[in-house]
Order: structure tokens, then C-alpha cells, then sequence
């Protein structure tokens, strides 16, 4: 593996200042679910999907950049999807792709991934999020799906025999924080943690305007303590990501990785109720172009359309410099909608050296100051023999 290689790469793109480097594709609008947290509900299952021709050209026209967020819909009712990752990794020279699914249809889960994986090369990686919002009753009261968590759980099962030892493909799971569920998030995370052999567990309160808007109903406090409750299992997947580093290396990288996740936490918290400014500005339309199932686009999946692709005959180069998509960033500036997204959080942070050489590192060692946490027993416990394991 090219590790040296992989860490100055990304080292060099942390202090190259904003630049494109992100795009968020909605691959379909179709899917088979009925999340109640669904932000893009009203989108869904409306007939109006960009062709593969108009994705080809989007990809042809897009500058350079590192970050394919894919999203729908469930991505993987897109038939082509298998094909339009190693599409982008040619053309846009893309290294790391990060896609949700809700896990119901393992059939066409695995033949994309299959061709995913043979279409790109080794130092692509693919990040796969099962989405599951709670312990089985609620999962499924949340996502509208009789016995959806089995059947997650399942396709999850049959993923990790199928893609063992493929390292570049990271299993995670991908749970949304709200009202219903909080009580077992950390439950969820313990059991996944001890059963899963995943590769990560991320945790997000609820965004956007879904169906039933009352699910985001959660105080900042509940929200900081789960937040430290977790951190234990944030910890272990660290080491896991990090193991195959020597022991001084792997102590940084886990200290930077988990700063990161800490620096968003804190964010979360602070702009849960209210929005609250970020440590840095927000770069959405500068460092990334979202791209809806039609071809609209917008600077953040949370604000918008400000135009359509189809007005530039697919030219992604021609909406980002559009006068919309210019006084759109502009407007970001002032229009005070500091989010709690953790993508957008992500790609701002990592424009801006201050914070990836002083805030990152205070956010760590703030976290590393206060570990000893409002834990059950038997939750410390089996912290423990993660730790152990
Ligand atoms: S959150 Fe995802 S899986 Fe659920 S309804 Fe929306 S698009 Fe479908
Ligand atoms: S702060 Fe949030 S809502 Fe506002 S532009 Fe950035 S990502 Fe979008």
C-alpha cells in the first residue's frame, strides 16, 4: 500500500487553500423506502433522473477533484452506478467514494460494488455506509420498512464475507441521531462494534426538513453527552483504521482523525437549536457543487437550486462559474444558515491550514482532558474488551 505516498497526498491537499475538490451526486431519485428524516422526500421516486449521458458529461466538463459523494434516492436503484464510479476516477481523477444504502437490496448492492471495485484501481477507495437509525423496532418505525433492520443486518453479513480482506472498500454503518432513537444509539454502536467487523460508525443529528419534523427534537446537552459516550467507540475504530501504521505514526494519524471528529461534534452541539458560526468559513459552491437527480444544482444539499445543469448543456465548469452559483457563495457569507452537515464541515475544515494546525489539535486535546464519561458499568466493560479485542 502506498501509505507515504497517500499521507503527503493528503497533507499537500490540507494546505493548498479552498479549491474544488468535492462533488455530491444524486445518482436517482428512486427509492424504496419511507424515512421519516428524509430530507429529499419530496424529490423522491419522480421520474425525472438525469441520463447516463448527461452524468458522462458532467463528469467530462467537472476541473479535477478528489471527493465523490453519491446520494439519492437509494443510490444503488441507479442501474448504471457500477459504471459511473470508475467514470469519474478516470476523467476527474476521483480517489475516495462515499455513498449511503439502505441495505435492502443486497443483489444490486453487490453487483455495483463488484464493478466498481474491478473499474477502478487500488488506490481508490470505496466508502459504503449501511444506514440503520436505531435497534430493530425503531429502525424500522423510523424507515417505514417492515423487517428493514434484518435485512440490513443481513446484507451487512453477507457484504463482510463477500469483501473480506478488501481494504480499500470501508463497510461502515451510518446512524441519524433523533428523538426516537437516542436513548440506543450508543447500545446500537456496542452491539455493531462487537458483531460487525465494520470499518467505521458515524452518527449525525437529524438535518433538513424530513416528513415528520419532530424526530429533530434533541437539546444540545443530550446531544453532548451521547457525543462523549461515543467517543470510546470512535476510538476503537480508529485503531482499527490506523493499525496497519508503525506505533509513533499511528498515534498521530488517530489523534488527527479523532480531533476531526471532535471538531465536528462541537460544531453539531453549537448549531443544533440555533445556527452558530463554524471556526472557519463555509465553502459550499467554492469547494463543491451539489447536483440534484434532474440536473439542478445547488452550493449545499440543505439551500436551494440556484440553477440547472440543463441550461449549460451539462457544463459543470459553466454552473460553478454562473453569476447564480457566484452571488449564491456570496450569500452564504452572510446568510447566517450555519448547518450541523458533517461533509460540508469537512470539506471547509480541510481548506483552511488555521484549522487543521490549531483548532483540530484543541479539539483533541479537549476531548482527551475530560475521558472520563457518564458511562454505565457494563457500557466501560465492554468498552474494555473492544479495546482488548
Ligand atoms: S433517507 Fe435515503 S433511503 Fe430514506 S427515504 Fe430518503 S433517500 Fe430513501
Ligand atoms: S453552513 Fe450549512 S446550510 Fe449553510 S451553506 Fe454551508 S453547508 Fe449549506
Amino acid at each position: 500500500m502506498p501509505v507515504n505516498e497517500d499521507y503527503f497526498r493528503i497533507l499537500r491537499g490540507r494546505f493548498a487553500g479552498p479549491r474544488f475538490n468535492a462533488m455530491f451526486l444524486f445518482v436517482t431519485s428512486r427509492c424504496n423506502s419511507l424515512c421519516r428524516t428524509c430530507f429529499y422526500f419530496d424529490k423522491l421516486n419522480s421520474r425525472d433522473d438525469m441520463s447516463f449521458d448527461q452524468i458522462r458529461r458532467i463528469s467530462e466538463t467537472a476541473p479535477p477533484f478528489a471527493k465523490l459523494w453519491l446520494s439519492g434516492g437509494e443510490p444503488f436503484l441507479r442501474p448504471e452506478l457500477g459504471r459511473i464510479v470508475p467514470m469519474f476516477a478516470e476523467n476527474n481523477g476521483v480517489r475516495n467514494v462515499n455513498l449511503p444504502t439502505n441495505g435492502l437490496l443486497p443483489d444490486k448492492i453487490f453487483a455495483a460494488v463488484d464493478e466498481m471495485l474491478a473499474g477502478t484501481p487500488e488506490t481508490v477507495s470505496i466508502d459504503l455506509n449501511f444506514s440503520l437509525d436505531g435497534l430493530a423496532n425503531t429502525h424500522d418505525a423510523i424507515r417505514g420498512v417492515p423487517n428493514n433492520f434484518v435485512r440490513t443486518i443481513e446484507t451487512m453479513r453477507l457484504a463482510a464475507e463477500r469483501y473480506r480482506g478488501v481494504k480499500r472498500l470501508r463497510r461502515n454503518v451510518a446512524t441519524v441521531i433523533t428523538r426516537e432513537n437516542h436513548q440506543e444509539v450508543v447500545e446500537l454502536g456496542l452491539r455493531l462494534a462487537e458483531n460487525a467487523n465494520l470499518s467505521g460508525h458515524y452518527f449525525e443529528p437529524m438535518r433538513g426538513q424530513g416528513p415528520d419534523p419532530a424526530l429533530k427534537t434533541l437539546t444540545r446537552e443530550r446531544l453532548a453527552e451521547l457525543h462523549a459516550r461515543l467517543m470510546p467507540l470512535h476510538r476503537h475504530y480508529a485503531r482499527k483504521l490506523f493499525d496497519y501504521l508503525p506505533r509513533p505514526a499511528r498515534a498521530i494519524a488517530m489523534a488527527y482523525y479523532l480531533g476531526n471528529l471532535r471538531l465536528y461534534f462541537d460544531i453539531h452541539e453549537r448549531c443544533l437549536e440555533a445556527p452558530e458560526k463554524w471556526p472557519m468559513r463555509c465553502t459550499a459552491g467554492d469547494t463543491t457543487i451539489v447536483v440534484d437527480h434532474d440536473g439542478k444544482f445547488r452550493s449545499c444539499e440543505l439551500r436551494e437550486p440556484v440553477g440547472s445543469l440543463r441550461d449549460h448543456d451539462y457544463d459543470v465548469r459553466a454552473a460553478l462559474a454562473s453569476t447564480a452559483m457566484r452571488t449564491e457563495v456570496r450569500n452564504i457569507s452572510h446568510a447566517n444558515c450555519w448547518c450541523t452537515h458533517s461533509c460540508f464541515i469537512h470539506e471547509s475544515s480541510k481548506a483552511f491550514p488555521r484549522v487543521q494546525l490549531f483548532a483540530i489539535p484543541y479539539a483533541w486535546w479537549r476531548d482527551r482532558s475530560k475521558r472520563s464519561l457518564e458511562l454505565s458499568t457494563e457500557e466501560t466493560e465492554r468498552f474494555r474488551a473492544l479495546e482488548i479485542a
